[in-house]
């Protein structure tokens, strides 16, 4: 008999909430987690004092509690979250700032349509007719890859609305480059323009310690510093996994959040690794200013996309970093926080993730210096000089988020071709998490959830 039913790979927030998910039902269930705490991606460090949390900017899908049938509610129902005890902020009003345009937006999707009629007073009807497809379309049901550029240049008379809308959209979502899948685009667009942006009232570190108790109340067990080695199998089957201790552990079946082309080297399965490569990837900045800054800075924004050129280019840049456009946010800065100090800002960036690797490791220091200069002088021109009196700076780069997370090349997205299914070339391996195609925190714990539906209480 095998050691466990489900072995999940990862402990990021797509591998506890199928953990929740498998072990609320029953199932004998273990995780294992290559470093020392949960969180993958969304996770939090410690520094002079200060806990500094590594993706959070907002996370989307907001609804509020009494909303049954919303994304976010009905994830909490079935991992049977009590949603009234988890007490949310949300965002105050986010911006997209382009040359000589801006549009504002909330969770209220009326302030978004009246920005575009006051921006592009001719792309009124269009819009309306972009809002109707988004609410019609099924992005889930099984479909080929459609563009969400050539479809935006049919309804908007605009590009540059077209560019307005993607940046946020992309930013947050998307691993292609220039374009992006039609579905995904529907997808994020619900998740940030129809319902909109949040955070929890404490930090990553308390909803991930939420997450983890609970698992453990339901008999879920977890492993850290275990990384896996090998995912065993024997012909379509796999039989559990290897770490890299050497040891062999058992499973009647396997889930993997580590990504398509993570997995597919776990297991031993051929694919093709140019149509999986992810190349998008950020530096992200933390600063730490006194807090009384928060009024001379900003105090009424949440989230500002900026971008200052024509045209909005998402690719991956040339040299280490494109500071012509990106993502000012203000963690401090959502409905009801009380002020704190200090007041962060967090400025992200595409970077490439070869330049990166490549720098020797004194350089590597400089060059994070050198960008940081570069990237907050852009970001300055919206938002002043905000370097002053800062009490704390730190970097991530493409490189750190290969090394904590073991997405190749620090794709944060995953792989441009994703497993909507969640199936594998092995009966019983399964993927969830980004590579699915549900993404942010919210899509990435839905998609933990909905394999296990699928493909895992079906068989029990
Ligand atoms: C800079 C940045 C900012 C972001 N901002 C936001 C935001 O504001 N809002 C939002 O909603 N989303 C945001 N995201 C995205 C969000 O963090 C992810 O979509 C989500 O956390 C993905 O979760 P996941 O479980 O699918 O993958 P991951 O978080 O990558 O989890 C996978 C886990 O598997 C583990 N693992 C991998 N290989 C192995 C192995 N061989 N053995 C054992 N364990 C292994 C990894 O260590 C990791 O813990 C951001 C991401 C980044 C990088």
């Amino acid at each position: 008999m095998a050691d466990y039913q489900l072995i999940i790979i990862g402990a990021g927030l797509s591998g506890l909430a199928a953990g929740i998910r498998a072990a609320r039902f029953g199932l004998k269930v273990l995780i294992v987690e290559q470093h020392w705490q949960p969180g993958g991606l969304n996770s939090y460090y410690v520094r002079q004092g200060h806990l500094l949390e590594t993706g959070l900017h907002a996370m989307t899908n907001y609804a509020p509690p009494g909303q049954k049938r919303a994304p976010l509610n009905r994830l909490f129902r079935q991992l049977r979250l009590s949603r009234r005890s988890f007490p949310t902020h949300e965002q105050i009003c986010s911006e997209i700032v382009f040359p000589e345009r801006t549009l504002r937006f909330s969770n209220d999707p009326e302030l978004l349509t009246e920005e575009v009629s006051r921006e592009f007073p001719g792309a009124a009807d269009g819009f309306r007719r972009l809002l109707k497809t988004v609410r019609e379309y099924d992005p889930f049901a099984p479909a080929p890859w459609r563009s969400a550029r050539r479809f935006l240049d049919g309804v908007l008379p605009d590009g540059r609305l077209g560019d307005m809308l993607l940046l946020p959209l992309m930013v947050y979502g998307n691993s292609e480059e220039e374009d992006m899948d039609l579905g995904q685009f529907v997808i994020m667009f619900r998740a940030i323009f129809l319902e909109g942006l949040f955070r929890p009232a404490e930090t990553i570190k308390e909803f991930l310690d939420m997450l983890m108790a609970h698992y453990t109340a339901f008999g879920g067990e977890i492993r850290f510093r275990a990384g896996v080695k090998r995912i065993l199998r024997r012909g379509d089957r796999v039989d559990g996994v290897m770490l890299h201790n050497g040891e062999r552990i058992t499973a009647g079946s396997v889930l993997s959040t580590a990504g398509i082309p993570a997995t597919a080297d776990l297991a031993d399965w051929k694919i093709d690794r140019s149509a999986h490569r992810g190349k998008m990837s950020f530096t992200e900045t933390i600063y730490l200013l006194p807090g009384h800054r928060r009024t001379s800075i900003r105090n009424d924004r949440t989230i500002i996309f900026f971008n200052h050129g024509e045209y909005f280019a998402y690719r991956c840049p040339g040299e280490a970093v494109d500071p012509s456009w990106g993502v000012i946010c203000f963690p401090g800065n959502f409905k009801g926080l009380p002020g704190t100090d200090p007041f962060q800002v967090r400025l992200t960036n595409a970077a490439n993730y070869e330049v990166w690797k490549e720098a020797a490791p004194g350089e590597y220091e400089m060059m994070k210096e050198r960008w940081r200069e570069r990237s907050a002088d852009q970001a300055g021109k919206i938002i002043g000089n905000f370097r002053q009196d800062v009490v704390y700076v730190d970097t991530f780069t493409p490189v750190t988020i290969e090394r904590f997370t073991s997405k190749a090349g620090g794709a944060v997205y995953g792989s441009p071709v994703k497993l909507k299914d969640g199936r594998t070339p092995c009966a019983n391996l399964f993927i969830a998490g980004t590579d699915q195609g549900y993404l942010g925190i919210v899509g990435a714990m839905l998609s933990g959830v909905t394999i296990v539906n699928r493909h895992l209480l079906r068989q029990e």
